[in-house]
């Protein structure tokens, strides 16, 4: 399963990062994260659909009591420019007022999104709130956000694989994918 390249919605996309950089990418921030945090209980809110694998790998990479909880906010549709236009479309359930809330984010692009989630985050009055992403095209974000833990500093290109989508297809790639131009 893990080629070279693969094909999207008849568009070809390359290698980009392999399993195996990403795995020990996320054991290392993992590591991080279960010292930074040893002896609270953190809570993993994970941004849907995205995030799904990404924390699916990260809070097994976290050697502490820690929970999870999702939220989804909308803003791409099925395009691969971002629209800026950011809502929620589920929000999350746990009770995180007084909690060490980590927000995990596939990509951070414009920065709307998160800067949106930090917004509704901090209504909710959690004790902290930190951010992992896998993903942060740095050059495309227009606001000032607080990144803690990043996987991967990334240029402006479109990505998929790995939870990210091309028109909900590509999710299931176990690495990330580059739209070969
Ligand atoms: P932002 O609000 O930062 O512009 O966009 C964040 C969201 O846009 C991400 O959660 C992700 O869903 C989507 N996104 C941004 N860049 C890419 C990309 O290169 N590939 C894919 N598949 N989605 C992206």
């Amino acid at each position: 399963m893990n080629k070279e390249t693969v094909m999207c919605r008849g568009q070809r996309f390359r290698l980009y990062l392999s399993e195996e950089q990403i795995q020990q990418r996320i054991q290392e921030l993992g590591a991080q994260i279960t010292n930074d945090y040893e002896g609270k209980k953190p809570i993993l809110i994970g941004v849907l659909n995205g995030a799904f694998m990404f924390l699916a790998d990260l809070i097994r990479a976290i050697d502490l009591d820690s929970e999870i909880d999702f939220i989804k906010l909308s803003s791409y549709g099925d395009a691969k420019v971002s629209s800026g236009r950011v809502h929620e479309l589920k929000s999350i359930d746990a009770q995180i007022e007084g909690r060490h809330v980590i927000v995990v984010e596939d990509i951070v692009d414009t920065g709307l999104s998160m800067e949106f989630m930090m917004q509704r985050m901090n209504e909710y009055k959690p004790a902290s709130v930190e951010v992992a992403v896998l993903l942060h095209k740095y050059e495309a974000t227009q606001v000032d956000l607080d990144l803690k833990y990043v996987a991967f500093p990334v240029p402006n290109l479109f990505v998929i694989g790995y939870g990210l989508d091309y028109g909900q297809l590509a999710r299931n790639l176990s690495q990330i994918y580059v739209l070969d131009e």
